[in-house]
């Protein structure tokens, strides 16, 4: 590895260097160290993309343990140990995605299964990080309806030139994406919301756009489609006043989801109603919160198409309600300059 490191950043660069200050090399050298430079920048990107995954993962393996002990009123600190012998995990096992491959999805000690849903949300939500990453830091925000410049795209810019508000704007939709993963996983459980984990997502949110300010993409007093009246909204009243009017449009959806979710026939396994209508005003507020009232509209449709798509679908049912609220607010996300034109 430190060879590669020695070959691809420091030898290779400079020959190129001197290749380009007119340095005389075999030809059959100079063809080489043109193709090395090429590798090198696909073992960056690749890199980078590899690392912005792995940190997603990171987190999602951190929140599963949030979402287990939060619920069972159990303190979120202290090490992971296997729930069938109780036997500490060490640092190996919890690579996420990692450990459990190496171990083939069995406890080191014990040999007890374990669920392959820890696999799968790690490398869900590594790809969800990946994926906002690529849109609004890579291709400079094109997804966004204020997105600043077209211009600055493409790794190069994210190292040499970051942009503040890219950057802020992106970790600002990542942190609301890793809140409605966590959500989603308690309510695999069919569990309650705890009041901690919602005022906990809420208070992060706020501090956010309080401290990074420019996250709020869209004023309350914005017409969806009309594009003169998207402009960034700064910290202040207005700012206080979108997020309040979109927590309590979401709330409202919460409500219609679940009117909805009762009138659908559900598999045996249902949760009960009180919870599920929690689970989904407590994500759908939350949605509001960070992105206004005019997403929770489109939210609420993306919401609607991909729970029927769900019910269509055989093995798709278990997966609860809230996670659906998570898939289209990614797809919401990712499709927002459509909406709302630049
Ligand atoms: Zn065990």
């Amino acid at each position: 590895m430190l060879l590669l490191v020695l070959v691809l950043f420091i030898i290779v660069p400079r020959l190129s260097l001197l290749l380009a200050e007119g340095g005389h090399f075999a030809p059959q050298l100079s063809t080489t160290i043109d193709f090395l430079e090429k590798c090198n920048g696909v073992v960056m990107h690749t890199f980078i993309y590899v690392y912005v995954a792995f940190f997603g993962s990171c987190l999602a393996s951190f929140l599963n343990v949030v979402a287990w002990r939060v619920p069972r009123g159990r303190s979120i600190l202290g090490s992971s140990h296997c729930p069938s012998c109780d036997h500490r995990l060490s640092m190996r096992d919890n690579i996420p995605v990692w450990g459990w491959l190496k171990n083939e999805g069995r406890c080191r000690h014990c040999q007890s299964p374990i669920a392959q849903r820890y696999l799968w949300v790690e490398v869900l939500l590594g790809c969800v990080f990946l994926i906002l990453f690529l849109a609004e830091i890579v291709f400079g925000g094109f997804n966004l309806p204020t997105s600043p410049q077209l211009y600055h795209t493409g790794i190069e810019f994210v190292l040499f030139a970051p942009n503040p508000q890219l950057i802020q704007t992106c970790a600002f939709h990542a942190t609301l994406m890793s809140i409605l993963f966590t959500v989603s996983t308690i309510s695999s459980e069919s569990f309650r919301i705890p009041a901690s984990v919602i005022a906990c997502a809420t208070l992060i949110l706020v501090s956010i756009a309080f401290f990074c300010p420019l996250v709020l993409q869209v004023s309350w007093k914005a017409i969806p489609t009309h594009p003169a009246n998207t402009t960034l909204v700064p910290f202040g009243i207005d700012s206080a006043q979108t997020m309040l009017l979109g927590a309590v449009a979401g709330v409202i959806a919460g409500i219609i989801g679940a009117l909805v979710h009762k009138l659908v026939p559900t598999s045996e396994k249902t949760p009960d109603r009180s919870v599920v209508r929690q689970q989904l005003i407590a994500s759908f507020g939350l949605v509001g919160l960070a992105l206004g009232w005019q997403s929770v509209l489109i939210v609420l449709l993306f919401w609607l198409l991909l729970a029927l798509f769900a019910r269509l679908i055989e093995g798709t049912r278990s997966i609860p309600a809230s996670a659906h609220v998570m898939g289209a607010t990614l797809l919401h996300l990712l499709s927002w300059s459509l909406i709302f034109g630049r």
